[in-house]
């Protein structure tokens, strides 16, 4: 492709371009394999077209595409049905993306305070080093600069506290302070799991203060943690739970998850979407679900997770370069004393996919339904590709 390209360059691509996709492989327009250890960023669970949600998804584009949700769709009934069993929420909203149920999630929680509990409160605790989207309020909610750089003014209503610090939290609750926003695993942070006795807490705080406690499930829910969501490793309730990327198998949706309380804040009119839930994606979500049901597959996540990270730790124990091995279920990072960048590259070029999570983590996300020999293969071209670097990395080590 020699010809200018017509897109902003929003995205720092890689010079591959897949042309099919199948489990855990890939095929570029070269004819080269992958093994796939991204899952298109903890989007496709279920591997690359999935046969049983395909078939779903077939038999709906013959039924119906889309009607506008002024209308009942029993897909999405079907759905927030199957949802609400899998969690402790009581009801959901239906959107398009992450940043989107991230959005309602905001929305749901000021509205809550204001129109239900008729209190002026509309701040939202967030972390450092966090991700909640892209849109205006969410990359405000994210704790990062270099996202929130040249978009000035950001909407109010967001502070930012030390991850894995809860007297930071508490030194940030005010008069105004509405909920606590976090994720259970920081993942583009750097996979960063949230300490037990912080998420604990969190929610020990929340429930003194009478605050909304949101947990941002997009990249770890869904069985890809080990669990259907990361806080039920916590033993704690959220009143919000936010869903995306795994939830249609590759096809956008996301989905705003609440407790029973929260039902009343919303009312016709007060929140809405176009596509949110229509009938096709929500055909493919509920074949996910229904699939990772009849697999098992958080369990298969949490064996699975546990095996890689074990193999991981041993290989990688006495290589100087490799901070520490951290992650829970099949969401793994690996920490380097380095930027990642160019051992991806590497890994590419050796036909394995992986991403990073900040500069200096090698983030592992396979699909759910993994074959162990492939994590076995994954294992062993990253801990060759480090070995490597033990030495072209020794200055940065002193
Ligand atoms: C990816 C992600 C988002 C944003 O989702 P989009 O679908 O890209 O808008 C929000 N929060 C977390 C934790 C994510 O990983």
């Amino acid at each position: 492709m020699s010809e200018k390209s017509c897109l902003f360059p929003t995205y720092a691509r890689f010079p591959i371009t897949f042309v099919k996709g199948e489990g855990s492989r890939l095929w570029d327009d070269q004819g080269n394999e992958y093994l796939d250890m991204m899952s298109g960023l903890a989007v496709s669970n279920l591997g690359h077209a999935p046969e049983s949600v395909k078939q779903k998804v077939k038999l709906q584009l013959d039924q119906l595409w889309h009607v506008s949700n002024l209308f009942t769709i029993p897909n999405q009934e079907k759905l927030a049905s199957l949802l609400t069993n899998i969690s402790c929420a009581d009801a959901v909203f239906f959107c398009n993306s992450g940043a989107e149920a991230n959005e309602a999630a905001i929305k749901l929680a000021r509205r809550y305070k204001q129109k239900v509990l008729s209190e002026n409160k509309y701040e939202i605790i967030t972390f450092k080093q966090s991700f909640h989207g892209r849109t205006l309020a969410t990359l405000t909610a994210t704790g990062q600069e270099k996202i929130q750089d040249g978009f000035l003014p950001l909407p109010d209503g967001f502070v930012y506290a030390e991850y894995n610090n809860s007297a930071d939290v508490e030194k940030h609750i005010n008069g105004k302070t509405c909920a606590v926003m976090l994720e259970m695993v920081q993942g583009e942070g750097g996979v960063i799991p949230a300490d037990a006795t912080f998420v604990k807490e969190i929610s020990d705080l929340c429930k003194k203060h009478d605050l909304l406690l949101i947990v941002d499930e997009i990249q770890t829910g869904l069985g890809r943690t080990g669990k259907w969501f990361a806080y039920e490793h916590y033993g704690i309730e959220p009143d919000i739970i936010s869903v995306a990327k795994g939830l249609g198998s590759g096809l956008p949706i996301g989905a705003m998850l609440g407790k029973g309380k929260l039902i009343e804040a919303f009312n016709p009119g007060s929140h809405a979407t176009t596509f949110g839930g229509n009938p096709v994606i929500t055909a493919a979500a509920i074949a996910t679900i229904q699939t990772m049901t009849e697999l098992f597959l958080p369990e298969r996540a949490m064996e699975l997770g546990e095996w890689m990270m074990g193999q991981l730790t041993d290989r990688l124990k006495d290589n100087p370069i490799v901070k520490e091995v951290r992650g829970k279920g099949l969401m793994i990072g690996i920490e380097c004393v380095h930027p990642v960048v160019e051992i991806i590259k590497e890994t590419h070029d050796a036909g394995l996919l992986v991403v990073g999570a900040g500069p200096n983590v090698i983030r592992l996300l396979p699909n759910l339904l993994v074959e162990k020999e492939d994590l076995q293969k994954a294992i062993d071209v990253i801990c060759t590709k480090l070995e490597q670097h033990k030495t072209t990395w020794k200055e940065a080590v002193q």
